[in-house]
């Protein structure tokens, strides 16, 4: 049976982020740092990354005004290096979705297929208003980074099984294309829902995000995601880097 270790890797962070934007506007007040974290997923000779983070923390504060702190060797390419992989080794880069602190730096993996989900791709470029500083969106006068890379994408469809042990789950309600994936581990299936999950009591208290696209399909998704496990790993809280590695 195939088998797989998940490591999550900061590789920036937000402080003094208002945390009423993670929790469906309760903790009005409340400031918090957020890590930005990209997910290796090793095992049976693959090495997958599941989203890529912010572009460089100056190319964020130039085209987007928002501050990404980012200590020396916290880069994808220096954080990938300390788990002993090489960058040009990953060969699947699945974008959860399009929101700028996932969807940086993709150039970075020149070997990788690039898997965002169709309908992601379509809102990315075209989202309401309120949404294109946070998609970086042609319409709001932007150009987001992962154009760069537009022609190494492979839009994908819905759900599939993307390895042997390793499903991609289409879990809208943050955005219309959120995809997230299960993977097999020696500890059971962990869920890698992105932000769909922003925290641990997203999932935990059944708090839907405060940014969503769909609230009704917010509450599905999570349906889906306890029925399949009770362990999931949120994009933005800290208490996820309190382990190097899970499921081994
Ligand atoms: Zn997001």
């Amino acid at each position: 049976m195939s088998r797989y270790t998940i490591h999550p890797l900061c590789v920036g962070a937000i402080h003094n982020f208002e945390k009423s934007t993670l929790t469906y506007l309760g903790n009005v007040g409340t400031k918090v740092s957020i890590p930005l974290i990209i997910w290796a997923i090793v095992g049976e000779n693959r090495v997958i990354l599941m989203d890529s983070g912010p572009d460089d923390p100056a190319w964020v504060r130039a085209n987007l005004d928002r501050v990404v702190e980012r200590e020396p060797g916290m880069d994808p390419v220096s954080a990938l290096a300390r788990i002993g992989i090489a960058a040009d080794q990953i060969d699947t880069v699945v974008i959860s979705h399009l929101h700028w602190d996932h969807s940086g730096s993709l150039e970075l993996y020149p070997n990788a297929e690039i898997l965002v989900q169709r309908e992601e791709l379509a809102y990315a470029n075209c989202p309401a208003p309120c949404f294109c500083r946070t998609y970086a969106a042609p319409i709001g006068g932007h150009s987001p980074s992962w154009h760069r890379v537009a022609r190494r994408i492979r839009p994908v469809t819905g759900d599939f099984t993307l390895a042997p042990g390793i499903d991609v789950l289409h879990l809208p309600g943050h955005s219309p294309g959120m995809q997230g994936l299960s993977v097999a581990t020696a500890n059971g299936r962990i869920v890698l829902g992105s932000d769909t999950f922003n925290l641990f009591e997203n999932f935990e208290q059944g708090v839907p995000p405060t940014i969503h696209t769909d609230i009704d399909a917010w509450f599905r998704s999570l349906e889906r995601v306890r029925a399949i496990t009770d362990t999931v790993l949120p994009a933005h809280d800290m208490k996820v880097l309190e382990r190097a590695s899970y499921g081994a």
